[in-house]
């Protein structure tokens, strides 16, 4: 199982003692700060895009991950492989679903994974899924980390599981958590970005 530090909180000092504590799987939400935090940290980082990928963000944001766990549409993995084919480049993705309806925006609907595992990609790996609880108990997060599990295949990676849930995921077979806050909370306030 991999642990995703989940830096977006911090400044590049704070982020870079993961690195010291040997978590160097790093993940960020925006595109933009992940560039910046990538030119700043060492190379051995392997960093993962967690949240929504403009299209115009992808020829700069490529070359940089290891692993886009938040693609959540037709038109963006259809971008991202004509891309991928223009820098002769393989990636791996995940497809964010979105499993826990109206009270979590983000992530593709349920019904429209059918059209997205038929497509033919030539330089895209869909590597597995990704999904977000909603803001609830334990045991509703586990329904939807289960249903997460079961529509996958065997070896697939389940990025799921947050500072809140982590362990519920884990239990219902996460390959990658992603951690923010349980991993900073009590650093001093001047490493907080926000
Ligand atoms: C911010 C964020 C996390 C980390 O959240 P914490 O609750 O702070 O652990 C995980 N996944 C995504 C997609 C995020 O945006």
């Amino acid at each position: 199982m991999t642990i995703v530090g989940v830096t977006k909180y911090v400044s590049n000092e704070a982020a870079a003692t993961l690195l010291e504590l040997g978590i160097s799987d790093l993940g960020e939400s925006r595109p933009q700060e992940l560039w910046k935090k990538a030119a700043a940290l060492p190379t051995t980082v392997r960093w993962h895009l967690i949240g929504h990928l403009q299209r115009n963000k992808i020829e700069r944001t490529l070359p940089l991950v290891r692993l886009i766990h938040s693609v959540d549409s037709v038109r963006l993995l259809e971008a991202i492989d004509k891309e991928a084919i223009k820098q002769d480049r393989t990636i791996d993705v995940l497809i964010e679903l979105n499993l826990s309806g109206e009270s979590n925006k983000t992530g593709m609907p349920f019904d429209q994974l059918p059209g997205m595992q038929s497509m033919v990609l030539q330089k895209t790996r869909i590597a597995g899924f990704m999904t977000m609880a909603a803001l609830q108990d334990a045991e509703g997060c586990r329904a939807t980390f289960a249903q997460l599990r079961q529509l996958a295949w065997p070896g697939a990676l389940l990025s799921m599981g947050m500072t809140n849930d982590f362990e519920v995921a884990i239990e219902e077979g996460a390959t990658h958590i992603r951690l923010g806050s349980v991993l900073f909370d009590g650093i001093s306030q001047d490493h907080m970005r926000i």
